[in-house]
């Protein structure tokens, strides 16, 4: 049997994109898993399934596990030749413990490994906006604990009020006025800032500031939760200026991306750049032609016959080449062709094949092409790449110019329900604020496996916002109020009204 091993891993400070790769690689290859109460749930569903987790998770008043229990649970598992991770919040040695886990594991002769984690301690100040050393501010940090049975441990809290560096008390919230009466009562000035950082690094943190004389109150006031960090000293000032994080005008919203996967990408960047948390249910999915790739292929095969290919999406294109090269040809078969892509991120999709479009209409509908093309088609062939269901217009006009079209079914968005259990449990929780769709086919997939009751408590409580007219004409017949339309069918005026609509409407309460 192989030695076991543990890991004592860090978890980052709650936004899972914190976490080390050195740890998410960890978390694929355990045999199990053993975590914290600290470990946000994002990070918890990163552990690869089959993975044994064991729950130790220990908060002020509800022990779970005592610590003796963990230990052991740590060494017999190494012993029985596991690959254990064992999972802390922030950092593994920054009062998580961690140290007294890896004594114990040395005293038994179990393999280990110290996998550092970005600790709350730097990262909470950071997000809210707080540098913990400032070169004409604070020289030094010092991390402290605020927890009462540990007051034993002996503070030295002459020496804290004294300093003239920054002070980070972790578990200190249920400590907040002791603390601060001991450091002016120690001599320290009752005006120096505080900043107390709640929930830092997710999408609930919040920030109360205040002074040594007023924060405490003002904590209790805002009924701030824990896990919470409490800063003193000048930097804290720092923050008027420089707060980034709460700040971000879609920060703490909770927004639904019902697009293909395939396509979803550039919404949830530019959604998640804005603070807001992007879940994904896509309604539709990109699949292949389900009557045949008949019309494609007659396509590629005679692509030599052809004046011109209209490509009018990402999705067309990628379709297309995928075709074009499984019959052994590739993008010199176009050489002679006049190109035509239906909006810039079409056009981006063929630059990146090495293809400049001749043609690129600003809208991403294809009939915007037709003011781009000649009157007269007589003699000109045409062949338009596109989804099975698609508008029709720019075929019939070129006929009614003269010219020939063919049709080339290179995909099409098929109805999918993945994930629509747990978006019917949002909704009904009422934990969504915006429903974001893209095109007329999210919003009837959508409405179409809704209740009339789920439908109204999606209404009454979340925003519905449409990228474009052809989208709000298919809401509007269902009855959907329109909270938010982009001016300009495109992601990128989406995201933006939805950040407008936002910043005009009152604070999150
Ligand atoms: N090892 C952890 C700290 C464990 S002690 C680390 O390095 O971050 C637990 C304390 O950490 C909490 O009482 C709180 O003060 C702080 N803490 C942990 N996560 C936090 C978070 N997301 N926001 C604010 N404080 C946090």
């Amino acid at each position: 049997m192989p030695e076991g091993k543990v890991f004592l891993v860090g978890a980052g400070p709650g936004d899972p994109a914190l976490l080390t790769l050195k740890a998410a690689k960890l978390l694929q290859e355990a045999d199990v898993v053993v975590v914290d109460a600290l470990v946000s749930p994002a990070i918890l569903r990163m552990i690869a399934p089959g993975v044994r987790v064991v729950d130790a998770g220990k908060r002020a008043s509800r022990h779970t596990l005592p610590q003796e229990t963990t230990n052991q649970i740590l060494v017999d598992e190494a012993k029985r030749g596991n690959r254990v991770v064992r999972l802390k919040g922030g950092d593994p040695f920054v009062f998580g413990r961690g140290g007294e886990e890896a004594e114990e594991l040395s005293r038994n002769g179990v393999d280990f490994e110290v996998v550092p984690g970005i600790s709350s301690a730097i990262a909470g100040p950071a997000y809210a906006g707080i540098p913990v050393t400032h070169r004409s501010l604070a020289t030094s940090v010092s991390l402290i604990t605020g927890h009462e049975s540990d007051e034993s441990s002996g503070i030295d809290w002459e020496r804290l009020a004294a300093s003239s560096g920054t002070l980070v008390f972790l578990m200190g919230l249920g400590r907040l006025s002791s603390i601060c009466e001991q450091l002016v009562s120690r001599g320290m000035n009752s005006h120096m800032p505080v900043a107390v950082i709640a929930k830092a690094t997710t999408a609930e943190q919040r920030t109360v500031t205040g002074t040594l004389a007023t924060i405490a109150a003002r904590v209790q006031e805002a009924e701030l939760p824990a896990p919470a960090l409490v800063v003193v000293g000048r930097v804290v000032a720092l923050r008027e200026s420089i707060e980034w994080f709460e700040k971000r005008p879609l920060f703490g919203r909770r927004i639904v991306v019902t697009r293909a996967r395939e396509q979803a990408s550039d919404l949830r960047r530019l959604l998640e750049d804005a603070g807001a948390i992007v879940l994904e249910f896509p309604m539709v999915e990109i699949a292949a032609p389900s009557d045949s790739w008949a019309s494609l292929d007659s396509v590629i095969d005679r692509i030599g016959e052809y004046d011109r290919l209209v490509f009018t999406s990402t999705n067309g294109v990628a379709a297309f080449f995928e075709r074009l090269f499984e019959k052994g040809r590739d993008a010199r078969a176009l050489s002679r062709l006049e190109i035509a892509a239906v909006g810039e991120t079409t056009a981006g999709a063929l630059r990146n094949l090495g293809l400049a479009a001749d043609l690129v209409p600003e809208k991403f509908q294809s009939a915007a092409l037709l003011p781009l093309l000649p009157e007269d088609q007589s003699g000109v062939s045409t062949a338009v790449v596109r989804a099975a269901a698609g508008r029709d217009e720019l075929i019939d006009e070129l006929r009614r110019r003269g010219g020939r079209v063919d049709l080339a079914v290179a995909y099409e968005t098929k109805a999918t329900d993945e994930g629509l259990d747990e978006l019917r449990a949002l909704l009904s929780a009422g934990s969504i604020d915006c429903v974001t769709f893209t095109s007329s086919s999210t919003v009837t997939n959508l409405f179409e496996r809704l209740g009339a009751d789920e439908k109204a408590t999606l209404l009454d409580r979340a925003v519905v916002a449409s990228i474009g007219p052809s989208t709000s004409e298919t809401l509007r017949g269902l009855d959907v109020p329109i909270g938010i339309e982009a001016p300009l069918p495109s992601i990128a005026a989406l995201v933006d009204a939805v950040i407008a609509h936002y910043r005009r409407d009152t604070p999150k309460g």
